[in-house]
């Protein structure tokens, strides 16, 4: 536990948890070694967190292991109650979970508020209700004969989560396998860790079984390697970029266990000519303005009606410049800085080398010139003209950063949305019924939004085609992610089948 002036500033009360949670145990890791976690604000260090590295992950997959098979067999209607005690426990206790959460990662508490808090005990809630309602089935198969279909949990499974959302992915990825009757052990981002472990005591306070949950904060290149080729984890369900998603795979080979992959995104945004604009505009900026652009389901790529591109450019910017940026802690603040120096690093230097391609920077493309911002990881709302071959139409750059390219007609449209690698969010704007289902057919996506921009739920299933990934969050879906089928065959007359007779 770390009981330190600076949660104290930020309104934190309470001692903030700072170790592994294995075996229903906080404990240090085995090797002893500690990472520094930053206020993304100031760039000052805020506490120091335990490290897991492999041999924490194999205790962790222990403890899962030994106490999993009691949580499947569990009524599952208990198992469903403790997941909406624990989203009743993190609404009473969201204030401090929203000031840590803003700490940690530079959200803004308003969006904490409205968003990551109460989506994450939304998640548990609905999941909680699932865990007793999610049925097998019966096929219609030859006379004679009942098969019945069960779906089982998968066992032990691991799950690694990024920095952007850490509090909210830690619910959509832990919730449904739960509820599906598996245990986890879950990597939180190095970066981001504290909400997950003040959930773990939330967890232990609800009386979710201990062993059933295990919290290894730790590099990817070793606990989060180790959890991907673990041999007694059956699955691994990974959010974050496409690059480690590809090492998890080959990680997973040795015993082929189950992959989950939610990538990245470059997210089109297609703005008709018929667009209601003003829904448009203030949508766009919801798009990708919002948790500083960090979000997979970003609207980075903006397609504008060429006859309604500079009114579109025009208003849109004179927002973008209107966005205040500020302390996370302070409820006025919009935007926030991003999450860590070395990202804040990463999206600058996109707006180098949008101009070096021939791109124009409309708005942005550097750190905001206050000087009460000036140590933080902070980057300006940033609105770049450009071509989809430039690479900053191509590569997710992750940042309050997006791209406005015109286009002629629906076909033009519809190729240039296509026209990257990644397939995950979508979006499009206009009045004409039909154009804008034949798009949310003819897009590559996982996800469409019509008239609206990155709204999601539990009930509706997340996740991505192409590079951004397979696999779904959330939903049905879900519950189908973390479980197997098991086909059950039963001679009803106990006869000898007709096939077998000689
Ligand atoms: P990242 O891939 O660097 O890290 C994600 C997680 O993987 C972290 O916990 C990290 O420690 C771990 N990791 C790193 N190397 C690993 C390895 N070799 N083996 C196992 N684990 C390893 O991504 P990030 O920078 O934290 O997050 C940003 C990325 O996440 C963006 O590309 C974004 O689009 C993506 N993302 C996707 C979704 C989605 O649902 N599709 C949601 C949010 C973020």
């Amino acid at each position: 536990m770390t009981y330190h002036s600076v949660f104290l500033s930020a309104g934190l009360t309470r001692p903030v948890q700072t170790k592994l949670f294995i075996g229903g145990r906080f404990v240090d890791g085995r090797a002893g070694g500690t990472i520094d976690v930053f206020n993304p604000f100031d760039g000052q260090k805020i506490c120091e967190i335990a490290e897991a590295r492999a041999e924490d992950v194999d205790d962790a997959v222990s403890a899962a292991r030994s106490v999993q098979p009691a949580w499947a067999r569990m009524d599952a209607s208990d198992r469903g109650r403790l997941l909406l005690r624990l989203a009743d426990a993190i609404e009473e206790n969201s204030e401090e979970l929203i000031r840590l959460e803003a700490l940690d990662t530079g959200h803004p508490v308003r969006d904490a508020r409205k968003l990551d808090i109460p989506r994450t005990a939304r998640c548990f809630r609905y999941f909680g209700g699932m865990a007793d309602k999610f049925e097998g089935f019966l096929p219609p198969v030859y006379p004679g004969f009942i098969n019945y279909v069960q779906r089982e949990p998968l066992g032990v499974v691991g799950q690694i989560v990024p920095w952007n959302f850490p509090l909210m992915f830690t619910s959509w990825k832990m919730a449904p396998a739960l509820a599906a009757g598996n245990a986890v052990v879950i990597k939180p981002s190095e970066i981001t860790p504290l909400s997950s472990l003040r959930i773990a005591e939330l967890m232990q306070q609800v009386g979710i079984p201990d062993g059933v949950v295990n919290i290894v904060p730790g590099y990817g290149h070793s606990a989060g390697q180790r959890l991907a080729e673990h041999p007694d984890i059956r699955k691994i369900a990974f959010t974050g970029s496409a690059a480690t998603g590809r090492r998890i795979v080959a990680a997973s080979a040795g015993n082929l266990k189950k992959v989950q992959l939610e990538l990245g995104g470059k997210g089109p945004n297609i703005i008709f000519e018929d667009a209601n604009l003003r829904a448009a505009i203030g949508g766009s900026a919801w798009a990708i303005f919002h948790n500083q652009g960090q979000a997979c389901i970003a609207g980075s790529r903006i397609l504008v009606h060429e006859k309604l591109a500079d009114e579109f450019v025009e208003r849109f910017s004179g927002l973008a410049r209107s966005i205040r940026l500020g302390d996370p802690m302070d409820p006025a603040t919009e935007m926030g800085p991003l999450t860590s120096r070395l990202h804040q690093t990463r999206v600058l230097d996109y707006a180098r080398i949008a101009v070096e391609e021939g791109g124009e920077i409309i708005t942005g493309g550097k750190a905001p010139d206050a000087p009460e911002l000036a140590a933080g990881y902070f980057v300006e709302p940033t609105i770049v003209r450009a071509e989809t071959s430039h690479r900053v139409c191509q590569e997710e750059v992750f940042g309050p950063f997006v791209t406005v390219t015109t286009f002629r007609d629906d076909d033009e449209a519809l190729q240039m949305a296509n026209g990257v690698v990644y397939g995950l969010g979508s979006g499009l704007w206009t009045q004409n019924l039909s154009r804008a289902h034949r798009f949310a057919r003819e897009i590559n996506a996982g996800m469409v939004w019509i008239n609206s921009y990155k709204v999601v739920h539990p009930a509706s299933p997340f996740g991505g085609v192409g590079e951004s990934g397979y696999g779904r969050e959330m939903g049905f879906e879900a519950m189908h992610e973390y479980t197997q089928p098991k086909s059950v065959w039963v001679n009803v007359d106990a006869q000898v089948p007709p096939h077998y007779e000689r």
